[in-house]
């Protein structure tokens, strides 16, 4: 057992990020490979693990990234920083999960469009049925069903992924 551990962490070590090629030192990059994931539990029980930036309505377009609840574009830099702000965390409360597609983790973000948690993704409120029909989103939700299983919140300090 104990050895085992150590050929493991011995692993770890042998596989620096030297050979990285130096075109890839682009800070954006970094802020995809450490997106952080938040567990939430529903009212039935059912515990899920999304993304921290699915959780708060921030989709990436191209190199920049948007919040679907505040309606701005965020640079990179002030993703993290946006999270914090009161008025987003207004909205937050404002654009509750929709109680009949529970699970799915549909927000309801103005009259017209809906936004999928699970997915990431905007759609027009009537596209929602078809939506969480799709393949794509019943992958995606049974994998953060899964993942709520193995979840830790020591993640943080896990760099073996
Ligand atoms: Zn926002
Ligand atoms: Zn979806």
């Amino acid at each position: 057992m104990n050895i085992d551990l150590g050929k493991r962490d011995w692993l770890k070590m042998s596989t620096p990020a030297l050979r990285r090629p130096k075109f890839s030192k682009g800070s954006d990059k970094k802020n995809v490979v450490d997106q952080q994931f938040i567990i939430l539990t529903l009212k039935n029980g059912m515990k899920l693990v999304v993304s921290s930036d699915s959780f708060h309505g921030i989709v990436m377009i191209g190199k920049t990234f948007r919040c679907v609840l505040c309606d701005v574009e965020i640079e990179t830099a002030f993703k993290e920083h946006h999270k914090s702000l009161v008025e987003h965390k207004k909205l937050l409360n404002k654009f509750p999960y929709v109680t009949e597609f529970s699970e799915n983790l549909i927000r309801q973000i103005n009259k017209i469009n809906c936004y999928c948690t699970i997915c990431n993704v905007t759609m027009g409120s009537v596209s929602v049925m078809l939506h969480i029909r799709t393949d794509e989103h019943i992958h995606k939700l049974n994998r953060a069903i899964l993942r709520a299983d193995t979840y830790k919140p020591l993640d943080v300090n896990n760099n073996s992924t």
